[in-house]
């Protein structure tokens, strides 16, 4: 009988963890985590990413700033706005909300957020904290899914894990993960031949494509863990996910919905990693 893995309760339940911890914090150390969040141009995606990061951080009881800034803003502005707020103490997380405006350099960007303050875990640093086996911060979605594959009791180590698709925000960082946890890990993307071969070798399947319901049945191993990462918007307006719920949840051991998978486990992990970044900066003042 396959489980469902219920992301809205793990992310509430990590959202009441961080308050709680962060309500001591500030008893103890005055010190109250604050996230900035920078989102340059109207994306409406990313207006709505924005609104519910803001939402999350007042729930538990963080700080939170908002720079809603013009599709033409200067790489220049952007840079000065970031260096302000690397030397801002009562910024304890900076966030750029992506993708950015083409005349802007998203590399030059995340290069220039402080890795102390990156708690989207995209900077050079962290990126090679990841690959040494030392991270400082995670990327959101992976470090999600890691927290839900733990907190459902799923073990890693000697597991066949898929992870299909490759890039820096997901793929890559998941597949370092997995890895960190012993699992024996392969890595597809658009070149990939024989895609259905490889995703049925694994115990634990992770879809990470943008591409609406494209792991069928006939891809997934009877019993592996199914992780689902896409978040596809259908011609009806629904949103659906890379995996096809249906008729995959009857072959899988666990599975996880969109909506209410993966997705709310991003936001809890922002707020996980922004608690991180101000207990880390409370520490260096003692
Ligand atoms: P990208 O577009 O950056 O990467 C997609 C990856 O899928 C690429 O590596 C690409 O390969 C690969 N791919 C594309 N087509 C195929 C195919 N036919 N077969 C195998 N691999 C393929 O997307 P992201 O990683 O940013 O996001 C992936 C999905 O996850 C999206 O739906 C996104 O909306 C969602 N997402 C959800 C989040 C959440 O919080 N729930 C957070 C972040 C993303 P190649 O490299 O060769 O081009």
């Amino acid at each position: 009988m396959v489980v469902i893995i219920d992301g809205n309760k793990i992310a509430q339940e990590i959202r009441n963890e961080v308050g709680e911890h962060a309500l001591s914090l500030k008893e103890k150390t005055g010190i109250v985590p604050g996230l900035a969040v920078i989102l340059v141009g109207e994306d409406q995606a990313s207006l709505v990413y924005v609104s519910r990061k803001a939402k999350a951080c007042a729930e538990v009881g963080f700080l939170s700033r908002e720079y809603k800034l013009p599709a033409d803003t200067s790489e220049a502005k952007l840079l000065n706005i970031i260096s302000e707020l690397n030397a801002d103490q009562a910024i304890s997380g900076i966030l750029v909300q992506l993708p950015l405006p083409q005349h802007i350099s998203t590399n030059k960007i995340i290069a220039a957020i402080d890795p102390q303050k990156d708690v989207d875990g995209f900077h050079p640093y962290n990126v090679g904290g990841l690959v040494s086996g030392n991270p400082l911060f995670v990327p959101c979605t992976p470090r999600g899914i890691m927290e839900l594959i733990s907190r459902t009791g799923i073990e890693l180590a000697g597991k066949e894990a898929v992870v299909v698709g490759r890039s820096n925000i997901v793929g890559k960082p998941m597949a370092l993960l997995l890895l960190a946890q012993h699992a024996t890990v392969t890595i597809c993307h658009s070149r990939t031949k024989d895609l259905p071969a490889v995703t049925r070798r694994a115990d634990v399947l992770i879809a990470a494509v943008g591409r609406a319901e494209m792991i069928t049945a006939n891809m997934v191993k009877d019993g592996a863990v199914v992780i689902d990462v896409g978040v596809n918007r259908l011609e009806n307006g629904k949103l659906a996910g890379d995996v096809a719920f249906n008729e995959v949840a009857p072959k899988a051991s666990f599975i996880t919905p969109v909506p209410g998978g993966v997705g709310p486990m991003t936001i809890a992990m922002l707020m996980k990693n922004t608690l991180d970044a101000a207990l880390n900066m409370a520490s260096k003042r003692e």
